[in-house]
């Protein structure tokens, strides 16, 4: 791509906004596996509380193996979410034309610490 990017300045614009639309198209994803592994997390939680009471209450203890099966699953797509999200994050650090921002954030009430990101896909350098 870059032997084209020197060859043709027509052709660099074009590859760059290709790669723009790429990158707010994995950003979307990355946003909506974000939603996705929120709401796995509810579920899961959801699940620690039924395991919880099955524990707590005897006369449920047959239950137990079934519901951490249940959970099981969840936890298992959850992993499975993490490894796609990671896999937008690769994509849009490739595909981004980072626009980086200089930011000061505070560790403490007394102390801040300066970070420099990206105003497109927020990664931080
Ligand atoms: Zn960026």
């Amino acid at each position: 791509m870059e032997v084209i990017i020197f060859v043709n300045k027509e052709y660099k614009y074009k590859i760059i906004n290709t790669n723009n639309m790429n990158s707010e198209y994995y950003l979307f994803c990355r946003k909506k596996y974000c939603e996705i592994l929120s709401n796995l997390d509810n579920i899961v939680e959801s699940y620690d509380n039924i395991i919880d009471c099955i524990e707590k209450n005897e006369k449920f203890n047959s239950e137990y193996i079934e519901k951490s099966k249940e959970k099981n699953f969840f936890v298992k797509n959850r992993e499975y979410i993490i490894e796609k999200k990671k896999k937008c994050d690769d994509y849009i650090n490739d595909l981004c034309c980072h626009e980086f921002e200089e930011d000061m954030i505070d560790i403490t009430p007394e102390k801040s610490m300066k970070i420099t990101y990206c105003k497109i896909c927020e990664y931080t350098k």
